[in-house]
């Protein structure tokens, strides 16, 4: 490990970057360009999943600190809102060209804090410029439409505005792509922001944050870009109630995301929510089950089984399941599972061990309620939060498959007609991620139909989990029904404001109404 470190902190100093790593020297963990040491210290230790050894401290905001932070994104907001759409969009395209720069240590540094494979940790900084150009060209277009008016002379037409301060909050599963969703379009949408990351993985977003510093520092802008590390119960707790905060970008679990929900509600706040998912495939008795199988194994087993959209359950027609899941439990036992960093793993640990603790918990629950391990169910020897995948034999009131295990746990179910697969897949109360396989046209499109598919998300003979920015991504139900990324996500960073102008001499009233006063 001592090598990948140096290696990663040579590089962020090489390019003038100052990330301290080992616990003698603390990062910061608050900044509004500045980096703001608190008035009372209290220390988060970053731990690699892979070993459990620390890997850097950092010194939390404390209420004086994130006063601080606040108080200058507010005062950056009215010249930030009044800088024109497309400048915002040079700030945002800079930052995608220092995200390059620094694609490969923080990459590293994702799959180091966070534990998914090198690929993986890589895809996520690719997917924070990919935001970065999407936002670029969305600064030429934060369209509003023209109506055609019902009184003569009188023009109509909708127009969005900045909202203010946007509470990004994330969960530790996509350290730094999530921050990017959010963060690309609340810039270009001429909002400034403050980021409160997983305590999980504090580091890749010191990271990020001096990366964000170095940008902001060229074009001489202050308190765009903003971090607040601390406890989520006091300093996330204290964010979602802040009333000089008008939106919250939450990302987490559907408990947490219910709280949140009601917290700003209470306010008036607004909330984009990304839950918790419980995300299934269909495999018809149609379908390329070559293309299938690869594809339930990286959604199922990618990532150690915690996306939010990772494969949870498979339902496979009856007169395919023997294949499929013979198949399947021959490649499980293959899938090499190790340190992230190193070339041929394809899995690596839980995020830590309170995970590894609710995967066996979770499997205790499930053999108590008649789900069979067909394979899996183990714990590798050797330091490190690490399970092995598991498959299991389920059946339909298998409760446990209702809820999210955030664990590479997949339940397989038979099923006879499309109808039933579809009832028994839209039966959780989850909606996240959805897909089918099948070389049918009309099974297909009957997924997608109004009578398929309940989630934000459906596919045809593609994986449940990998989505690419261009869409809007979200889902339904406890999913929370948030949407991020693309598509007109960035209406939900800007306020509406619908006007019309009256350009002739006369007043006349809506709808025929007549008010004449003498
Ligand atoms: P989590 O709910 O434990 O934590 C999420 C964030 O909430 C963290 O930053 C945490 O510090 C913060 N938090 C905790 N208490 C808080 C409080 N009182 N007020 C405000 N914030 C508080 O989730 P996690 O374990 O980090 O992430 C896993 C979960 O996230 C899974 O359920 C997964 O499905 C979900 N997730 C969803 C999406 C999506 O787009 N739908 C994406 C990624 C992860």
């Amino acid at each position: 490990m001592a090598d990948i470190l140096g290696d990663i902190k040579k590089f962020f100093s090489d390019l003038g970057l100052h990330l301290e790593l080992g616990i003698k020297n603390s990062n910061l963990g608050a900044c509004t360009g500045e980096w703001i040491e608190p008035e009372e210290r209290s220390e988060l230790i970053s731990v690699n999943p892979t070993d459990g050894e620390p890997i850097a401290s950092i010194v939390q905001a404390d209420e004086a600190a994130y006063e601080k932070v606040l108080t200058a994104a507010v005062e950056a907001f009215p010249a930030w809102r009044m800088t024109p759409a497309p400048v915002r969009g040079e700030v945002v395209r800079d930052l995608g060209n220092e995200l390059r720069i620094f694609k490969e240590p923080l990459g590293r540094l994702v799959s180091l804090e966070m534990g998914k494979i090198l690929s993986e940790g890589l895809g996520e900084v690719q997917e924070m410029i990919d935001m970065c150009d999407f936002a670029v060209g969305l600064s030429r277009q934060l369209y509003g439409p023209n109506m055609m008016s019902e009184r003569p002379r009188h023009r109509m037409y909708e127009q969005w505005h900045p909202l203010g301060v946007v509470g990004i909050i994330s969960a530790f599963n996509f350290p730094v792509a999530v921050w990017a969703w959010n963060a690309a379009l609340a810039a270009v949408c001429g909002d400034t922001m403050v980021w409160k990351p997983s305590s999980d993985t504090p580091l890749t977003a010191v990271a990020v944050q001096h990366i964000c510093n170095r940008v902001m520092k060229r074009h001489d802008l202050h308190g765009v870009f903003n971090l607040v590390i601390g406890p989520g119960r006091s300093i996330g707790e204290r964010l979602i109630n802040d009333h000089r905060v008008p939106l919250i970008s939450f990302t987490g679990s559907t408990n947490m995301g219910r709280h949140v929900a009601e917290a700003t509600a209470g306010r008036f706040g607004r909330s984009i929510l990304e839950l918790g998912g419980n995300n299934a495939i269909i495999v018809a008795e149609d379908a390329d089950l070559e293309l299938a199988v690869r594809a339930i194994l990286f959604a199922a087993v990618g990532t150690a089984g915690q996306r939010c959209t990772s494969l949870r359950r498979l339902f496979l027609h009856s007169s395919i399941a023997p294949q499929v899941i013979e198949r399947l439990v021959k490649a499980y036992p293959s899938i090499t599972i190790g340190d992230p960093l190193e070339d041929g793993v394809l899995m690596g640990p839980l995020v830590n061990e309170r995970a590894v603790n609710d995967h066996f918990t979770a499997l205790t629950a499930i053999g108590e309620q008649g789900g069979e391990i067909l394979c899996g169910g183990g714990r590798p020897e050797g330091k490190g939060f690490f399970v092995e995948p598991t498959i299991i034999k389920a059946h339909p009131e298998l409760a446990m498959a209702r809820e999210e295990t955030f664990a590479p746990i997949l339940y397989v179910f038979e099923y006879e007609t499309l109808e039933e697969a579809i009832r028994m897949h839209n039966s959780v109360d989850q909606g996240l991620s959805s897909a089918i396989f099948t070389s049918n046209l009309g099974s297909g499109e009957q997924f997608l139909s109004h009578e398929g598919s309940d989630c934000g998300i459906a596919n045809i003979n593609i994986g449940t989990s990998g989505a690419e920015i261009g869409g809007a991504f979200g889902g339904e139900k406890e999913t929370g029904g948030g949407r991020e990324a693309g598509s007109d996500a960035w209406k939900a960073y800007m306020r509406r404001q619908t006007c019309t102008i009256n350009w002739g001499g006369e007043l006349p009233l809506a709808q025929g109404v007549s008010f004449d006063v003498e």
